[in-house]
């Protein structure tokens, strides 16, 4: 498959990101998280992504409405929006002659059930890691804060992939980072959950630095945070938190994404919420 086909249709179905990683960008991933347990005779790993458009998060910055982001941003987006679109460039690839195994946005911190069916074959349900994917067919990185930022939407997307036995030409790892370090997610997290001690990871050549996030305090966080929508102990959706607004809207105020707008995404003061559930004024 031309990749410049396949970028296409993606565009004629209103996909906005796409990136393309090659199955050798997964070597070295454990046999329960990697996608040719799924499909052996996987070639390239799709993986695409919607925006979660900027509205969808105007009631919870405003801390008046936050039902709406859980349907249009979370729920809706992932399981009708962006699955349809999955399906759709699935079924472009399979009339091509193409097998395509499609992949939700779900959390590989799934627990998997059952035992192994065949002598070295992983345990089902095998399950991709979403952001670790999108890093490798070159779509961002992970942010300090520990969300994934692209270059067009900073935190503001959901992804799903597609395994496929087509050879597609990769697209490079992104060599720019977004996050520019200003700490902003750190200070302003009222649970102190985002450490100001610096890491660097690496995956695939990207090299990222990032904090060690206390995920417990982020689960009891009442600034926009969602339940994992399918895995009630997998990390919660942040999103929509107090640290990602910060982030977006740092990242549009020093114009280091490119959907930008009229006027900047934060227009007040931002609301907390302590961890013993009182406004902190
Ligand atoms: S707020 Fe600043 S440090 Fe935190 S993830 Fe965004 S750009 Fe990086
Ligand atoms: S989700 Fe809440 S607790 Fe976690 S880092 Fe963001 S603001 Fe802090």
């Amino acid at each position: 498959m031309e990749k410049e086909r396949l970028k296409e249709y993606a565009k004629q179905i209103k996909i906005d990101i796409i990136g393309v990683a090659s199955i050798d960008r997964f070597n070295g991933i454990s046999a329960q998280n990697h996608p040719g347990s799924i499909f052996p005779e996987a070639k390239s790993i799709i993986v695409i992504g919607k925006r979660i458009t900027r509205g969808s998060l105007r009631g919870i910055e405003e801390g008046t409405q936050f039902g709406l982001y859980n349907m249009y941003g979370y729920h809706w987006l992932n399981n009708r929006i962006l699955a349809l679109a999955t399906f759709k460039m699935c079924e472009f690839l399979e009339d091509h002659g193409y097998e395509a195994v499609p992949i939700p946005g779900i959390s590989s911190e799934i627990q998997t059930m059952g035992i192994p069916v065949k002598k070295g074959a992983p345990a089902p349900n095998v399950m991709v890691d979403i952001q670790d994917s999108a890093i490798r067919a070159g779509l961002g990185e992970i942010g300090y804060c520990g969300i994934f930022l692209t270059e067009n939407f900073g935190p503001r997307q959901r992804f799903q992939l597609i395994i496929t036995d087509s050879e597609i030409e990769p697209d490079p790892i992104k060599k720019e980072n977004v996050c520019d370090l200003c700490m902003e997610c750190a200070k302003i997290c009222p649970l102190a959950a985002i450490s100001h001690k610096k890491k660097t990871i690496h995956i695939c050549g990207k090299k990222m630095t990032i904090a060690d996030v206390d995920y417990d305090k982020c689960a009891i966080c009442r600034n926009g945070v969602s339940k994992d929508m399918y895995y009630e102990n997998a990390k919660p959706d942040r999103i929509a938190a107090l640290c990602s607004r910060t982030c977006l809207a740092h990242l549009e105020e020093k114009k280091r994404i490119k959907n930008l707008f009229n006027k900047n995404f934060r227009k007040r003061k931002a609301w907390k919420i302590d961890k013993s559930g009182e406004v902190i004024r």
